[in-house]
């Protein structure tokens, strides 16, 4: 039996990548699960899939998780060090679907004990991409990509050289506010925001996908997986979510990954690679899609494009200021401090004290200093909210 283990097994991901496992109940051993806040949903997972332990990330929630799980046999545990401890849990393969930089220390303890981390959290590769990739490569872990993006250029790489790639294409639906005329933005509420028009996600990752900042997570994490240069990557608005990329070779040939919005598709790829298996998605009828859009992202609307591509010419520590600047503005635009466009102003600016500070910006890609260089970007991040809001 396959040992596995979901990180962030409450969330929209986790809860996909549960649905593929619970039908192949007997091909599973279920080592560690772990959650946030949703521990009533946990510890019904963790009975239902009899895990070993279930893990809420919050200290204060282990009364009720232990409370939730009486009787079954199963460990409870809380706080970082014991998510730290069930990363440290053999396991074949783990799903990395924790919302945010605190996937980051899981995912590397998974991988140094050599296994295949299917990586759902983006943030990952944001943060800390030369980092994942060492840590990967020096205890014989493997990456693969879950991001629908990154799942369809990985499937439409294989059997490729990747000295014959042009450029890789990654779709974007628009978000929310696609057809939004661009003076109404300012006054975009969170329910409006945190409504997406083809895919059922989590909020956050559904906010970023209306500001992009969710497509300029996955420009970085484009370049960080795949070892392209900025220059070749594009990012186009196609609404209707169908094509997930494409990559353009020397030949002029492009290769399409074609399918519906369901990320069991690009969950199941991981699960079973380098098999295909049959996966309970649907399947297209191009006669009644009739037609596909597309159009150029607009640069007033989707600023934060602009702003991954200066983080991916500058590398390095960059993308963990670019998202801890990015996760606080998005908490406080959740709490109704801020407004929807002033999110894009803030890690602009916090970006700018970035490449003022003298030392940060070439220090070594440590865990440590990516720690730290997270907490100071949100440092910065609730400064230049303070100094705005006057
Ligand atoms: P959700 O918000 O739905 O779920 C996040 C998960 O992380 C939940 O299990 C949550 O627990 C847990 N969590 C929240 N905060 C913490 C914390 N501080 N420490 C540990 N665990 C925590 O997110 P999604 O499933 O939408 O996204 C997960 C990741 O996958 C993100 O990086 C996202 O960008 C990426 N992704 C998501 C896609 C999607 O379709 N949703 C598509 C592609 C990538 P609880 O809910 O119990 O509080």
């Amino acid at each position: 039996m396959r040992r596995v283990s979901i990180f962030g097994a409450t969330g929209s991901v986790g809860q996909n990548t549960i649905d593929l496992i619970a039908r192949d109940p007997g091909a599973y051993d279920v080592v560690a699960l772990t959650g946030g806040r949703n521990v009533a949903q946990l510890a019904a997972d963790a009975r239902r899939l009899k895990a070993d332990i279930a893990v809420t990330a919050f200290d204060d929630e282990l009364d009720a998780l232990r409370a939730a799980l009486e009787g079954s046999g199963i460990a409870a545990a809380a706080g970082q060090a014991a998510l730290c401890e069930a990363a440290a849990r053999p396991a074949d393969w783990v799903m990395s679907a924790i919302v945010g930089a605190a996937g980051l220390e899981p995912g590397l303890i998974a991988l140094r004990q050599g296994a295949t981390l299917a990586l759902a959290n983006k943030e990952s590769l944001v943060c800390a991409g030369a980092l994942v990739l060492e840590t990967a490569k020096a205890h014989g872990g493997r990456l693969l990509p879950v991001d629908s993006e990154h799942s369809a250029v990985f499937q439409a790489l294989v059997g490729e050289d990747m000295s014959a790639v042009e450029r890789v294409i990654i779709t974007a639906s628009g978000g929310a506010f696609r057809d939004w005329p661009l003076d109404a933005l300012k006054a975009a509420t969170l329910a409006e925001a945190s409504s997406h028009p083809n895919w059922d996600m989590g909020q956050r990752i559904t906010i970023d996908s209306a500001s992009m900042f969710n497509k300029a997570l996955e420009l970085i994490e484009t370049k960080e997986y795949f070892g392209v240069r900025p220059d070749q990557i594009e990012v186009i608005v196609h609404p209707e979510s169908l094509i997930h990329a494409m990559v353009g070779f020397n030949d002029g040939a492009l290769m399409a990954h074609v399918g519906p919005p369901d990320m069991r598709h690009a969950i199941g790829y991981a699960l079973h690679w380098p098999d295909r298996r049959a996966l309970p998605v649907s399947r297209l009828d191009f006669a009644q899609i009739a037609q596909l859009n597309f159009r150029a992202p607009e640069d007033a609307r989707y600023p934060a494009l602009r702003l991954a591509r200066l983080v991916m010419e500058r590398g390095g520590l960059s993308g963990a200021v670019f998202n801890a600047a990015k996760e606080r503005s998005l908490d406080a635009f959740i709490a109704g401090r801020i407004g929807f466009l002033d999110m894009a102003a803030i890690v602009e600016e916090v970006l700018a004290r970035f490449e003022a500070k003298a030392g940060l910006i070439d220090a070594a890609m440590t865990l440590d200093n990516v720690r730290n260089t997270d907490h100071l970007a949100r440092q910065w991040a609730d400064d230049v909210m303070a100094v705005r809001a006057g």
